[in-house]
């Protein structure tokens, strides 16, 4: 008996090590094969661009194709779903948002995931402010004027958002309780598309990030009011912030995070985080986010540790919020 036991003991040992050995082997082969970016939400949208922006530079550093896979649906909470049933080896990776890292936590009391404890942190990419649009034709030239005008016909005013939960849904869910109407809400697969309808003028407005609302700005197709922030952004200097436009409780920003799932070995994660990391301070990327009005981590959040404690704070800060909203899906 003692014999068997000690040979199960050793034989356990040997498979243990062997295991390890497997895992570090792993680990520096890896990537093996091509990695998919799962996107939450619509192409054309800013989590769409972003995520193909960092992917194509993480594809050089890696040595293997990053292919983008929209994962759309529950206002991006489904890609999160998707990355816990992958395979904990990094050729699977996310992109995440405050809406589906965050807020969903408050939002939704059938939420399939945890962030914290379902998924492998593996960096910050980028932080982006939040803008107030409208369509062009739009009667308001100001967000004073706006908040007149939507006073007065919240009940047929239209208001896209990326589904209940996603960013947009979320910023504007804000503005809209700070202001205490309840305009109808028409949800969308992502804000690519919404922005899509913005400009063709057939919803009234939008809350979305700098990435989606830059470019529409500058080519003058729609009429942006505001940026929830304290101070004006320097890529488009032009559009007054919240608080001068009278409406000073609507600030908030909002980034996007990349994340492999839970039983990831560090090693793998390491080298993704690498990969992101030589993404971010490349001149190019770099340039092109800055253009879009996408800022870069400072460097604490780019790492995976930094990245978990920054989450754990904003599913904090976006607790009360949600429950003053008296919104939740059910
Ligand atoms: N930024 C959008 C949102 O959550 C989604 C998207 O990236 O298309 O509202």
């Amino acid at each position: 008996m003692k014999t068997m036991t000690r040979l199960a003991i050793a034989g356990f040992a040997a498979l243990a090590i062997a295991g390890a050995g497997t895992t570090a082997a792993q680990a520096q082969a890896f990537p093996t094969k091509p990695v998919t970016m799962l996107i939450p939400f619509a192409a054309g949208g800013p989590t769409d661009v972003v995520g193909r922006l960092v992917g194509e530079h993480m594809a050089r550093t890696l040595g293997q194709p990053v292919i983008i896979e929209n994962a759309v649906g529950a206002a991006g909470t489904l890609a999160g779903q998707r990355l816990m049933s992958s395979a904990p080896d990094g050729h699977v990776i996310l992109i995440g948002h405050t809406g589906t890292h965050a807020a969903a936590v408050s939002l939704n009391p059938n939420l399939k995931y945890k962030p914290l404890e379902d998924f492998a942190p593996v960096g910050l990419v980028n932080t982006n402010p939040i803008f107030l649009t409208v369509k062009k034709t739009h009667p308001s030239q100001t967000l004073t004027e706006f908040v007149t005008w939507l006073k007065a016909n919240e009940k047929t005013a239209t208001n896209a958002h990326a589904g209940i939960g996603s960013v947009s849904h979320t910023t504007c869910l804000l503005f809209n309780t700070v202001l205490g109407v309840k305009p109808n809400g028409v949800p969308y697969r992502g804000t690519g598309p919404a922005m899509t309808d913005l400009v063709a003028g057939q919803i009234d407005y939008l809350c979305d990030q700098a990435v989606n609302v830059a470019p529409q700005e500058r080519a003058g197709t729609i009429r942006t009011l505001a940026v929830a922030s304290d101070e004006r952004a320097v890529f488009l200097p032009n559009v007054p912030t919240s608080t001068e436009g009278g409406v000073p409780g609507f600030k908030v920003a909002v980034w996007n995070a990349m994340f492999a799932p839970k039983d990831t070995p560090p090693a793998v994660v390491a080298k993704l985080n690498q990969a992101l990391k030589a993404a971010l301070a490349d001149a190019g990327v770099k340039g092109k986010l800055q253009e879009l009005g996408a800022d870069v981590p400072v460097p604490a959040l780019l790492e995976p540790a930094g990245l978990r404690g920054f989450i754990g704070a904003e599913i904090e800060k976006w607790a009360p919020i949600i429950k003053a909203s008296g919104v939740r899906i059910e």
